[in-house]
Order: structure tokens, then sequence, then C-alpha cells
């Protein structure tokens, strides 16, 4: 590319701003010039470029997200704004934003977009918050609610689900989002209370130390069901005289394993 077509492309209506570029542009010596051109051509190639994805990203939003209803402003930019393809897995980066469950290790799964972005804005959640999440999975939910709420406390069963997701979020700059190794059951006690809880693998009954540690007025919004074929999104808030029950939608998730099937002191 020229100077001119440079001084083209960097186009903007204030002409007093436009001028200022000639000047500086005309002023450059011919390898600062090399510099500029090739951080121009890294910078504009696709497949260099850190956010390609953008498009197919902002088409979901637009068909499977707010086409199915959803509307809270601050989890469409939330859904707008997490890379999908880096949760799903390298094997499913060409499918990262289809409107589907994927696949992921451990024989677990990333939740489909649609139920994630249905789950937090069940949840209504505002950017003051503390929640947790049962479930971390792929750190896909995750990552959701960190750009929403203040503060994300994650429990995986998983070992290396849990040191993985925990890496990726910790390198995508989530700083507001602690991971950590266990069983979800007993929840994250020292953390509690919360405002919102999200249990993301479906428990045949409704684990009552979660319910313990959600504030008055806090949401818990969980798959129920013994089986694949059973399980009813739910969202319960605490009230002053006990918990409210709402039935959101029907689901398919992973189950919820640990404790919640196997009751401490009694065998498997
Ligand atoms: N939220 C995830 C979805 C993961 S699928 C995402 O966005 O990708 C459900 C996850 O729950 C699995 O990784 C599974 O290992 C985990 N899980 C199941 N039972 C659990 C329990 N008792 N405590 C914590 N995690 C559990």
């Amino acid at each position: 590319p020229s100077v001119k077509s440079i001084l083209k492309s960097s186009s903007t209506n204030d002409s007093m701003q436009r001028a200022g570029l000639r000047k500086t542009a005309l002023s450059f010596k011919p390898a600062s010039f090399l510099l500029i051109v090739t951080v121009l051509t890294v910078s504009c190639a696709p497949s260099a470029h850190p956010d390609s994805y953008r498009t197919a990203r902002e088409q979901m939003v637009k068909n499977d997200i707010e086409g199915r209803a959803i509307s809270d402003p601050a989890v469409l930019r939330a859904m707008l704004k997490v890379p999908r393809h880096l949760f799903a897995g390298s094997k499913n980066i060409d499918v990262a934003y289809s409107d589907s469950a994927l696949p992921i290790k451990e024989n677990q799964t990333i939740s489909q977009p649609y139920v994630v972005a249905l789950m937090t804005a069940t949840a209504e959640l505002t950017s003051t918050d503390k929640v947790l999440e049962i479930g971390t999975g792929s750190g896909y939910q995750a990552a959701v609610l960190g750009e929403i709420v203040k503060e994300v406390y994650s429990i995986e069963i998983i070992e290396t689900l849990a040191r993985e997701s925990s890496k990726l979020l910790h390198e995508l700059g989530y700083k507001n989002i602690k991971v950590k190794h266990g069983d979800g059951y007993q929840g994250w006690k020292e953390e509690s209370p919360f405002d919102a809880i999200l249990i993301t693998a479906a428990a045949p009954k409704i684990p009552e130390p979660l319910t313990d540690q959600l504030k008055t007025g806090g949401r818990l919004v969980m798959p129920l069901g013994e089986t694949r074929t059973s399980q009813e999104l739910i969202v319960l808030t605490k009230t002053e005289n006990g918990l409210d029950k709402r039935f959101v939608t029907r689901v398919v998730f992973v189950p919820m394993t640990g404790e919640v099937r196997n009751p401490k002191g009694e065998d498997s």
C-alpha cells in the first residue's frame, strides 16, 4: 500500500486529525514506514486477527439468542464477547458457534449457547453480584458470568477440567473468576452467601447446602431430574418464607455426580 492508501484507510471525519496524520506519515523514515505497513498487513489478515470469529459469534447471538427472545443487554453483550471457540476445544473449532452442546474432554460437554444465555438471564444478575457455579467444565459459562458480575466462584469435580479451564480463564484475563477442584454439592462455604448459584449438571434433587448458601432474594438456577429425558430447568428464589420454585423449560445436561447421588455414609 502507498502512503496515500494508508492515509485513506485511516479515514476520519476530523479534518484536523487528517492533516496531523498526513504530516506524520510524510515525515516517516523508510524503516518505520515498512514497520507500519507490516503491522497493518498482519493485523488485517483474518487468520492472524485475534478475533476472526467475531462475525460467527454475532450471527449466533442474533439468531440463536436474541432470536429466541433473550433480551437482557448484559447477557447479549457477554455472549458477543466471550470467544466460545477457545472453550470448545480444537476439535470443535469449526462448529463452535453452532447452537449446540459439544463434547469436551472427559466425556463432558460445553453447554448449548442458548441454554447458557437462558440460565444466565434467568439468574437476573447485576454487576455487583457474587455468583457460584457448579460444574466448570470448559469454563465457558464461567466466562459469560465473569463478563457480567463482580465475582465468580466455580467448582469442577474432574481435576483435569478444573485445571485446564482455570488456566484458560487466567490466560484470557478473567481476574474475577476462581475455579476449584472438588464436589460442588457442599458449595463454597467460605465465600458464601451468594446472590446467585448456577448448577450446570443435572441433579436428582435440590442440594440443600447450596440453597443454604444463597442470600435472601438470591436465585438458584439448575436442571433438576434423575435421567436425561426427565430434566427440567428450574429457578428457586430464596425468600423470607422459604424457596419459590419456577419451571423454566425442559433441558438435557450431563449428570451431576458425587455426593448428590451417593450421600455420605451410604455405600454406592
Ligand atoms: N458449565 C460448563 C458445562 C459443563 S458440563 C461449560 O460451560 O462448559 C457439567 C460439568 O459438571 C462437567 O464438567 C462435570 O464434570 C461437572 N460436574 C458434575 N458433577 C459435579 C459436582 N458434583 N461438582 C462439580 N462439578 C460437577
